[in-house]
């Protein structure tokens, strides 16, 4: 599937950068072109791969090209004085070769915590494409204006898309690590294999249609991302590009076939990008990627039929990425979750840090707004 990306702020630029990075070493094809729009000039020149052409500087007037902070509401006012000047470059994108739009931030800043938002309603207006959002969650040590700038842009910015999927940076960023390198290698890891799995074969049948990730995603509210990948002993190239290979019926042995299904248990399992209860999602799409022959339709049957037990869901989709690769790889994609601790306790932080500064907001629908929106004399939504 082709997405066109839109980084906000600095860590939505980063990120952009990463996953583009990833797309032409991996030669996947996901990306099919990439904005960064940002009110700190000094961000947009260290971005790596998305040119100065395609790079907005908003706000000027205002803050001379030196950044928002971590000023949410002046991230937003910002952006939506300048959104003529983002969305003129938009106009600029190959929009017939897109299937969505991929609006990337890190939510516990200023510019593309109040930013996204703003830019996903704009583009939801404007375009008949999916608009969906990746967040980035501030670690626990970040300090509380990140966390109040997170609670607060979380429940804006997850209306203003079809569907957020949220990366945690308290799971992946370790004590002392100066920068993100290791935790956005692992996003665009995850991506690349989510995002890249649609397209045509020799396992025709099996292989991720463009539709189904977008129906998975089409539960709205917030999505997490589970992944693991393994050594395959066959020595190859590393997991690049596309294999045009076949698979038999008999490479289904037994022992293929539960070594498929515990990859996918694995990956549902182990570190999600938003730790969650997967009990209680509402779709799932399970990607097994690697050489074909490994790619039993078994073993992925198997996987697929464990997530739905395992969440209770009749909507989990299934269905491979042969790719020349010396590593077999599991994706699983959990859309429309509820019971996400994490999110609760960024809220209660936030709400504790501000409790006396925000007006009540009124609305309390089952079961998304249980998740995101908080109780009386909390936090408001940024517009
Ligand atoms: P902005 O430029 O004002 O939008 O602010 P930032 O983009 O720097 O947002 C800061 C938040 O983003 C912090 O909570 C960081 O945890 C997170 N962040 C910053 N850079 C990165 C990055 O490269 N990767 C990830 N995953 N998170 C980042």
């Amino acid at each position: 599937m082709k997405l066109a990306l839109i980084g906000v702020g600095q860590a939505g630029g980063t990120v952009a950068d990463a996953l583009i990075d990833y797309d032409r070493r991996t030669g996947t094809g996901f990306v099919a072109d990439a904005i960064a729009v940002n009110s700190a000039r000094s961000d947009l020149r260290e971005l790596r791969h998305v040119p100065a052409s395609r790079q907005v500087l908003v706000g000027l007037p205002h803050v001379m090209g030196h950044g928002a902070g971590a000023d949410i509401e002046l991230g937003a006012d910002i952006v939506a004085e300048d959104i003529c000047d983002v969305l003129v470059m938009v106009d600029d994108l190959p929009i017939h070769e897109i299937d969505a739009f991929l609006v990337v931030a890190g939510l516990g800043g200023g510019t593309g915590s109040g930013g996204a938002p703003v830019i996903a309603r704009e583009l939801s207006r404007s375009y008949a494409k999916p608009v969906y959002g990746l967040g980035l969650l501030p670690a626990r040590d970040e300090g509380g204006i990140y966390v109040i700038n997170a609670a607060q842009s979380l429940q804006t910015f997850v209306h203003e898309v079809d569907n957020l999927i949220l990366f945690d940076n308290e799971n992946w960023r370790r004590s002392g690590d100066a920068a993100y390198e290791m935790p956005n290698a692992e996003l665009a890891r995850r991506l690349g294999v989510l995002f890249g799995a649609d397209g045509t074969d020799a396992n025709a049948d099996l292989t991720i249609e463009t539709s189904e990730i977008i129906s998975t995603l089409a539960t709205g509210g917030i999505s997490t991302v589970g992944y693991v990948s393994v050594e395959h002993d066959r020595p190859e190239r590393g997991l690049l590009s596309r294999l045009v290979g076949r698979r038999t019926d008999s490479d289904d042995t037994p022992h293929s076939t539960n070594r498929l299904a515990n990859l996918v248990r694995r990956a549902a399992l182990g570190r999600l990008t938003l730790p969650c209860q997967i009990a209680d999602i509402e779709r799932g799409l399970v990607i097994v990627a690697g050489p074909p022959d490994v790619l039993t339709r078994r073993g992925l049957e198997r996987g697929r039929a464990w997530v739905e037990d395992e969440t209770g869901s009749r909507e989990i989709r299934g269905g491979d990425y042969p790719v020349e690769s010396n590593y077999v790889a599991a994706v699983v994609l959990f859309s429309g979750v509820y019971d996400v601790p994490r999110v609760k306790e960024l809220q209660a932080v936030a709400i504790e840090a501000q409790r006396e500064m925000f007006a009540t907001p009124e609305s309390n629908v089952e079961p998304l707004e249980n998740l995101v929106e908080t109780d009386a004399d909390q936090l408001k939504p940024l517009f």
